[in-house]
């Protein structure tokens, strides 16, 4: 049997960040404006620490480097997978990210990336931009050109528990007044569109990256009109989405409905994202407040969730 594995968060300061991953999670940030809380991530801009346990203070790309057999023995220069919830207090820049192939000719052998959203919370009115209007690139740049953005860009309405899958080559952009939990491929390589022509405090604009754009953007998907979730909830689970990069699920936890989620994965991303509750594996008792993070390794057995709480649970 393998222990559970906690993480203990990195923090990413941010032009459009704020302090809700404090007020509304309880972490302990640095000072400013933050907007990411790299929650489960083996990258170089963000390693997580292992916190108790066999592997305390241990980094995640130290377990993936030297305990590949905690993984299932999953092949792959890096660990997968990257877990971020992000609180946008003002709009990120209009983007969109390469596939794995294009990353690896242009990006130093980087992953692409593939994201998905759950909507852990929006404000009144809220919307988001996933998708774009332009038939081919000859359009696309001439909008850009144009600064024709609303002509441009597809913006869908959003509330809590809303999901989006965000494919290579999508453009999109998490506006202002959103808290989100994104489950991605673990990549950093952002091609941006637009960036409202904010400045920095340095007073210097953000890079844009419009070639590369041109080049990733994929004219062929239809932009979506809503997130609502529409798969069934059964004994608490909902899967949300399943990509070549992963799947995600959605548990709720009620105090008379424990649920058992089953663990025959090389490994299981779990963030608690509402309430708080425990989970025995093993024979062992963890208690899970609202913001914990852990990854059950292969052989963890079953994991038996109680209490009050929403989990959002990803595997490759
Ligand atoms: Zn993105």
């Amino acid at each position: 049997m393998n222990d559970l594995i906690f993480i203990q968060p990195v923090f990413h300061e941010k032009l459009w960040g704020g302090r809700r991953l404090e007020s509304d999670y309880g972490y302990e940030l640095p000072d400013g404006l933050v907007g990411e809380c790299w929650a489960i991530s083996a990258h170089p801009n963000g390693d997580c620490h292992i916190v108790g346990g066999a592997w305390d203070g241990c980094t995640l790309s130290e377990l993936w480097a030297d305990h590949r057999e905690l993984f299932g023995g999953l092949e792959g220069e890096q660990f997968p997978l990257l877990i971020k919830i992000l609180d946008a207090q003002d709009d990120l820049s209009i983007q969109v990210h390469p596939n794995d192939d294009y990353a690896y000719e242009h990006e130093n052998g980087s992953l692409g990336k593939r994201e998905c959203w759950y909507i852990l919370d929006a404000k009144e009115g809220g919307d988001i931009v996933v998708g774009q209007r332009a038939q081919d690139r000859d359009e696309f740049a001439q909008m850009v050109d144009e600064g024709r953005w609303d002509d441009l860009l597809n913006k869908v309405p959003i509330a809590r528990g809303d999901f989006f899958q965000i494919d290579p080559g999508t453009v999109h952009a998490i506006l202002g007044g959103t808290l989100v939990l994104e489950t991605q491929q673990s990549s950093d390589v952002t091609y941006r569109v637009y960036d409202f022509d904010r400045r920095q405090p340095d007073g210097s604009l953000r890079e844009l990256h419009i070639a590369q754009a041109l080049d990733v953007v994929d004219f062929s998907v239809k932009a979506p009109e809503s997130g609502t979730v529409t798969a069934p909830e059964v004994d608490g689970v909902t899967h949300l989405v399943e990509t070549p990069n992963y799947a995600v699920d959605r548990v709720v936890v009620a105090p008379d409905a424990p649920v058992t989620y089953a663990q025959p994965w090389p490994f299981l991303n779990v963030s608690v994202v509402e309430g708080s509750g425990s989970v025995t594996a093993g024979g062992t008792t963890f208690e899970l407040p609202k913001g914990t993070h852990f990854i059950a390794p292969v052989d963890s057995g079953d994991l038996a969730f109680a209490g009050d709480m929403q989990l959002i649970v990803s595997h490759v």
